[in-house]
């Protein structure tokens, strides 16, 4: 049996899965985001009880926004306070006698994608998601990727590539972003990203749904937009499939949910690859809210073939 726990800032969600995938339990329980002591117990507590109730021992995986550092596995996590600087993955694998597994909800989410049914022949699966950030997950044969120091898949991280600079006019806005640098991809690839920018050029605050609604309408100044935002997310896939040549692309977040978005990348990023590269085919993810639990029981997966 596999457990994922989806650790989020107000409540953890676990799930219980069967080595053939299917979900047979779930249960949330409140985050103790200010008690460490109690939050190790809550995990604790539930892999006892269904450990009892499936009559196995199950292995453990803790999805969480965040990640460890790499040299000393102390947690880095800013939505749970009483988690960061602590040795979560130890603290319980020493309670559970056992090994846990641990990584960043962003790549739980691309990991829960890479094992849907209709992707696993893909040896490489990108997950990229459009929400109040922008981040993503890299997973190889069925693998969470994290590279030297758990950062790899940090693509809202990146700058701004020049090219998708010079799409935004005059004066562009250098935003700030929260790990101290200016320019990042969270900052413009976002649902807040797509409203700063209109803002930006249009002098008029509006939520992205309003924009997308406006757009649909026909309306002049969120018609120009739009048209200008598929491109300047093709600059910036087009970056990120350049060095990453993933054989497919998961879209979740709120912006994923844009439909225009699967037929505007394709036809737009050919003349950002390199000439031999094809667009990877983009889809749009299946689970949802559930990809973080699912990713985080995912992590005690074999590798595929
Ligand atoms: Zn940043």
């Amino acid at each position: 049996m596999y457990y994922g726990f989806d650790i989020g800032g107000t409540k953890i969600e676990f799930g219980a899965f069967t080595p053939s995938l299917d979900r047979v339990a779930t249960e949330r329980v409140p985050t103790p985001g200010n008690d460490y002591d109690l939050l190790v117990d809550a995990i604790v507590d539930l892999v006892n009880k269904y450990d009892k109730e499936f009559d196995c021992q199950g292995m453990v995986g803790l999805g969480l926004p965040g990640m460890e550092n790499a040299d000393d596995n102390s947690v880095l996590t800013v939505n749970i306070p009483c988690a960061n600087g602590r040795f979560l993955r130890q603290d319980v694998e020493t309670k559970l006698n056992r090994p846990v597994k641990l990584d960043n909800d962003a790549n739980c989410f691309a990991l829960s994608e890479a094992w849907d049914e209709s992707l696993q022949d893909k040896p490489s699966v990108m997950g990229l998601i459009l929400g109040t950030g922008f981040g993503g997950g890299l997973i190889y044969n069925g693998k969470v990727f994290s590279g030297r120091n758990h950062v790899a898949g940090e693509v809202g991280h990146m700058r701004v590539p020049i090219d998708a600079w010079l799409l935004l006019g005059e004066n562009p806005p250098m935003l700030q972003c929260g790990c101290g640098k200016k320019g990042c991809l969270d900052n413009y690839l976002s649902g807040r990203g797509f409203e700063l920018l209109y803002e930006h050029l249009y002098g008029e605050h509006k939520k992205a749904v309003d924009i997308i609604q406006a757009y649909q309408t026909g309306e002049t100044n969120a018609s120009a937009f739009v048209d200008l935002f598929m491109e300047f997310l093709a600059v910036c896939f087009g970056n990120l499939f350049t060095a990453h040549d993933p054989h497919v692309v998961v879209l979740g977040g709120g912006l994923s949910n844009f439909e225009l978005l699967y037929d505007e990348i394709p036809k737009r990023i050919s003349r950002y690859l390199l000439p031999v590269a094809k667009c990877p085919e983009i889809i749009k993810a299946k689970y949802g809210d559930a990809g973080g639990v699912r990713g985080a029981a995912f992590l005690n997966l074999p590798s595929k073939g």
